[in-house]
């Protein structure tokens, strides 16, 4: 395909990673936001998100020309020939998918967006979305396609670039074949759909990634009360191929900006179409209890009482590789322990902002003075290669909680603690 022209509005994780990695397949892109001190900074070149590469897609965008930044939807999409949707769509009050910024998006644009033009929607949004978009726009000469993201966070660039697959769904289906044929350098597999089918792919595709978490941490669960241990049965598990070896690592509970917002999203759907979705309800719940069985963990491992404890924490981010707090289920323990009354240090190595409720230090080090337990709570490599006496000497206590089960046990044990995991023998 010819150069687009393409106008990509949000610059967060999604569509910043959206607007750079297009551009350096050749489309001529105009990234939007509302946040003017967003755009200026990534005019500059400057990008607050860790996302490896991005930074560099970013500024090569803009040196080459055919990336740049700009407030304000409407003037931008006058001459595009399509535009991206890539705005938040967060869990509204009671639960469902709140639409308010992509539906003020579609107020702002709907009358000049140009004839023939595709707006596609990249953010996660529920069934009917496109068909309301329509609605909405009263416009029959402007397609709506759906074309969900399967990024992770973390590894947004190569996985924008190296994807599994592309997913696009209208109810016109040339233009969801246009929007196929903006990724055709990327070789993937185009799966082209109907509208309400491209869009529920994405809360298929991640709710089941939560059930799986769910399920494993259950085994984890089952492992500890039975005596058995959760590496070797998920490592036993993994190889078979039906089953695969991705999100089978137990830990202190799933979370995230998507997850914990789209399991609820689909439940709520469900439920609007008279269908009790058990299974993912369950799912739900069974999260909470994960985190509430880590909190009970630690409070043993405090002897009993959270009150007056001294934790030291390691790893804020919702996973390694991110300095994305939000939904964490670090953060989730974390303020369960504060609530109960322990006293919280943490580090996190990509993250130096205050926290209510804990001391942030930058040091991982510091988190061990006078700890009476420390709790790994993110899966930040680096952890494992701390040198563990150094902290046995700093901690008051001597019991590490690993809830990701990152550290080798023989090493902490070595230095004279004592470690425990998330459905594995204890080791001291
Ligand atoms: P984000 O919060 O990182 O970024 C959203 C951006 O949109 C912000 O820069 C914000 O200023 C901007 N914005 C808000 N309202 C706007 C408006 N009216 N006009 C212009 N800009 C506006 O969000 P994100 O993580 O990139 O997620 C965006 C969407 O993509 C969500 O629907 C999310 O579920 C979905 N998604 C996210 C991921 C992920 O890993 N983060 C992966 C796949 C899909």
């Amino acid at each position: 395909m010819s150069a687009a022209r393409i106008v990509v509005v949000g610059t967060g994780y999604v569509g910043l990673t959206t607007g750079a990695c297009l551009a350096s397949l050749g489309h001529r892109v105009t990234c939007v936001d509302v946040d003017e001190a967003k755009v200026s900074r990534l005019s500059a070149g400057r990008v607050d998100i860790l996302e490896p590469g991005l930074a560099e897609l970013v500024t090569g965008g803009i040196t080459g020309g055919r990336l740049s930044f700009v407030v304000g939807a409407r003037k931008a999409v006058q001459e595009a020939d399509g535009v991206f949707l890539c705005v938040p769509t967060p869990m509204g009050a009671g639960g469902s998918a709140d639409l308010r910024a992509v539906e003020a998006v579609t107020a702002e644009i709907g009358d000049v967006l140009p004839a023939g033009c595709a707006l596609i929607t990249k953010s996660t949004v529920p069934v009917g979305t496109s068909k309301r978009i329509h609605a909405m726009l009263g416009r029959e000469d402007v397609p709506i396609v759906s074309n969900p993201e399967f990024l992770r966070e973390g590894t947004a660039v190569s996985d924008f670039l190296n994807p599994d697959r592309i997913v696009v769904g209208s109810d016109t289906p040339g233009a969801a074949r246009w929007v196929g044929d903006l990724y055709a350098d990327l070789g993937a597999p185009v799966v082209v759909a109907d509208a309400a089918s491209a869009e529920l792919v994405k809360y298929a595709a991640n709710c089941f990634l939560a059930l799986k978490l769910s399920y494993v941490n259950s085994i984890a669960e089952l492992c500890e009360r039975l005596g058995a241990d959760i590496d070797l049965v998920t490592e036993g598990m993994g190889y078979d191929r039906r089953i695969g070896r991705a999100f089978l690592k137990p830990g202190p509970g799933w979370g995230g900006s998507c997850l914990p917002k789209d399991t609820s999203a689909l439940v709520k759907v469900a439920e609007s179409v008279n269908y009790d979705f058990r299974m993912l309800t369950s799912a739900i719940d069974e999260n909470i209890a994960q985190r509430d069985r880590i909190v009970a963990k630690i409070a043993g491992a405090c002897g009993g009482t959270l009150a007056g404890a001294r934790i030291g924490v390691l790893g804020l981010a919702f996973k390694a590789g991110t300095n994305d707090l939000r939904d964490s289920p670090a953060l989730a323990v974390s303020s369960v322990l504060g609530a109960l009354g322990a006293e919280i240090t943490a580090y996190d190595p990509a993250v130096d902002s205050a926290i209510d409720g804990m001391t942030v230090v930058d040091d991982p080090y510091q988190v061990a003075k006078d700890a009476d337990v420390i709790v790994v709570l993110t899966e930040w490599a680096e952890f494992k290669h701390l040198d563990w006496t150094i902290m046995a000497d700093a901690m008051e206590g001597d019991d590490v909680v690993d809830t990701r089960n990152l550290l080798d046990p023989r090493t902490v044990i070595d230095a004279g603690l004592s470690w425990q995991g998330v459905g594995r023998p204890r080791a001291a």
